[in-house]
């Protein structure tokens, strides 16, 4: 069976790792902590990263350093993870749904606007496949409406709009190290970008349980005490130690990505020409990450062949995201507003292909070979 998707692994992890279980600080903000989030300053030009045990809990941090109350309205796509939308819910918050764009899948930014009511606190756009939402547009609205802007751009580690990596456009913005992404600790970690200078200091005190226990670590306090709300919200240091093995080898994984993402690209265009699939299109002012490749068929029915079809052959091919707006839970915290033209439609249409580091470019071969042989 070819897998859908294998972690990432470089073999340079586990040095690290056993470096991290020998050291006597193995709880959280350890060295191998400290070194990823100085590498994320530093690449980014971040003021300020914090990693976290999952991109759901930096989401969660989010809505916690923006003072989201009860009854407050989010605005973010329905076509996205269920985190997104949790985060907030947990606060309080009415999640409204606004449509996606059909060719990037991601929330189409001329709805934004009219969504908009006096409730509104806050814009999470989600970079999906790691292609950059209409970043421009997004912060404009929110400059005139005064909203906060937060990326959910756990896909988006490595790409950029415009030149300015994802996550860091935003007041504040999210990253996924799940095994499912680009990067991985090993375990669930996240990473949470604070772009906007006034929420770092609280940001430290509700990461360590609302203590100022940080300030306390750097000398800058006598003691440290309870002095806002907070919770534990820390990786340990060997999921930093395995995820460090990673942020070395960043643009080696990255370009690895990109040309097994080519090779698939190439290979399956003239299916696309033939109008039998649609697939990915990357908007000029967009540098993706290839965190996924997908394609787009005639409609549900036709997916539900196609992915037996792969199925058959031993190959796993997945879709995801059933919209948040016809979920259970979609309906109790949540409104779409606006009519949804494109996110159930196309979302039915969508298949993920097998993609991973180290990828063997014939692995990607043969998979395009049997997609070509479904209409064959
Ligand atoms: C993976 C993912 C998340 C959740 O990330 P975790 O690190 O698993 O919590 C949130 N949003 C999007 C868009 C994702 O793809």
């Amino acid at each position: 069976m070819i897998p859908f998707n294998k972690p990432p692994y470089t073999g340079h992890e586990d040095q690290y790792v056993l470096a991290a279980m020998r050291s006597e600080k193995i709880s959280g903000d350890g060295p191998f902590s400290k070194r990823c989030q100085q590498w994320f300053e530093q690449q980014l030009g971040c003021n300020r990263t914090l990693l976290t045990p999952s991109c759901t809990h930096a989401l969660e941090m989010a809505a916690l350093l923006i003072d989201i109350q009860p009854g407050d309205e989010v605005i973010m796509p329905s076509y996205t993870f269920v985190s997104t939308a949790n985060a907030f819910v947990l606060r309080g918050a009415t999640i409204v749904f606004v449509d996606i764009r059909p060719d990037t899948m991601n929330i189409d930014e001329r709805l934004i606007e009219a969504a908009i009511t006096d409730k509104t606190k806050a814009i999470v756009p989600v970079h999906y496949a790691g292609v950059a939402c209409e970043m421009d547009s997004i912060m404009d609205i929110a400059t005139r409406h005064q909203l906060w802007v937060i990326e959910d751009a756990a896909q988006g580690m490595m790409s950029t709009y415009k030149g300015r990596p994802l996550g860091t456009i935003g007041h504040l913005g999210a990253y996924s190290f799940h095994e499912t992404k680009n990067y991985t600790s090993g375990e669930e970690c996240g990473l949470l970008l604070i772009n906007d200078e006034r929420f770092a200091q609280r940001a430290e005190i509700i990461r360590e349980k609302g203590t100022n226990r940080s300030q306390f670590f750097r000398g800058m306090v006598d003691k440290y005490s309870w002095v806002d709300v907070g919770s534990s919200y820390l990786p340990s240091d060997l999921q930093a130690a395995f995820l460090w093995g990673q942020l070395e080898r960043a643009d080696d994984i990255n370009r690895n990505r990109l040309n097994t993402w080519a090779v698939y690209r190439n290979g399956l265009q003239t299916l696309a020409e033939s109008g039998r699939i649609e697939l990915p299109t990357i908007p000029p002012e967009c540098e993706h990450n290839a965190h996924m490749l997908y394609l787009k068929v005639r409609d549900l029915h036709e997916r539900t062949r196609l992915l037996d079809h792969l199925k058959q052959r031993k190959i796993l091919a997945v879709f995801h995201y059933v919209p948040l707006h016809s979920s259970q839970a979609g309906s109790r915290f949540a409104r779409f507003h606006g009519a949804d033209c494109y996110t159930t439609q196309e979302s039915e249409r969508l298949i993920r292909l097998p993609m991973w580091y180290g990828m063997p470019s014939e692995t990607a071969h043969h998979v395009i070979q049997q997609v070509r042989s479904y209409w064959e």
